[in-house]
């Protein structure tokens, strides 16, 4: 199993996983175990009507795919190479200094948090403690999709529960307030989950156009692109050809091919203002890593931890 020993990437996994768990924990105790209860259940130990099992049952299943999808893209092997060496057709292989000289793939980038190359860097994700690579960009796609969905159903059910709760008051004037509990969590669960979905449909956003563009974030900064088809054939490439697990969290049966060539945008291929953002990425660009390598035989670096300021 791949883990990544970031103090930094480990704590928000586990935040994000804490505010999973505290959202279902609000939503169920306030919303449904408040307002869509019966007398006479369908099941004697969930006192629930049929529409609250319903909506507990999609609440609980969408909360599920996000956690185990943030789980097995924590979990998964980014996309290390699997080959050391560079095929002998290959004419002017590049090799990773940081990687003691190991055959660098023209899509693969050093990632300075993972300590290795990964085929199709995305970019190195703290939030999943992991790098996003094409052995796991289907996961982190799909607990970003996941996340989004199961928040704006929290919004939905949130705002359900303050329509019965008006709704169940005789009359306006005498509507007593709800429990200070039940006000401070729900509102706190609301202001979370608008957060997430502002910041979550951002990176969906970003992710969808990588696709498109077969292009990672990395790449984009380097301004050069894998081979251009359609759509299709870029999700697939991604996802695998198979439809029918493209929702489920498990990594797709992928064949890297590690000879895929990074063509570029535009003739011009690198500026300074690039080098910056490479290091915002926690990547090692091409001319840094001679340097790094130098740093690293002098002496050996506490891990460096990353500090983008998106939500990767
Ligand atoms: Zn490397
Ligand atoms: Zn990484």
């Amino acid at each position: 199993m791949w883990v990544n020993l970031d103090a930094f990437g480990i704590a928000l996994s586990l935040l994000t996983w804490l505010l999973l768990i505290f959202t279902d924990a609000v939503v169920v105790r306030f919303v449904l175990f408040a307002w869509f209860t019966t007398s006479r259940p369908r099941f004697r130990w969930v006192p629930l009507s049929d529409l609250g099992l319903f909506l507990l049952a999609l609440y609980q299943l969408l909360l599920m795919l996000s956690l185990v999808s943030h789980v097995r893209a924590v979990t998964t092997d980014p996309g290390t190479m699997s080959l050391s060496s560079a095929p002998e057709s290959l004419s002017n292989p590049r090799n990773c200094k940081l990687c003691q000289g190991r055959w660098k793939p023209p899509r693969a980038h050093h990632c300075k948090t993972c300590r290795c190359c990964i085929f199709r860097m995305d970019h190195h994700c703290p939030w999943i403690n992991n790098c996003v690579g094409l052995s796991n960009q289907k996961l982190f796609i799909l607990f970003l999709v996941y996340t989004c969905v199961s928040a704006i159903w929290t919004l939905l059910l949130l705002a359900a529960g303050a329509f019965c709760w008006l709704y169940s008051q005789k009359s306006w004037s005498d509507a007593p307030p709800p429990g200070s509990a039940s006000l401070i969590c729900c509102g706190l669960v609301a202001v979370e989950c608008f957060a997430a979905v502002l910041f979550v449909s951002d990176f969906i956003q970003e992710q969808v156009e990588s696709i498109q563009m077969n292009s990672t974030l990395v790449e984009t900064y380097q301004r050069t692109h894998g081979p251009r088809t359609s759509f299709w054939e870029h999700f697939t490439s991604i996802f695998g050809p198979c439809w029918w697990t493209w929702p489920f969290p498990f990594p797709p049966a992928l064949e890297p091919d590690y000879l895929e060539p990074a063509l570029p945008d535009e003739a011009e291929l690198w500026s300074q203002d690039c080098a910056d953002d490479h290091n915002s990425l926690g990547i090692a660009g091409e001319e840094s890593e001679e340097m790094a390598a130098k740093e690293e035989t002098l002496s050996a670096r506490p891990r460096q931890r990353h500090t983008d300021s998106k939500l990767d």
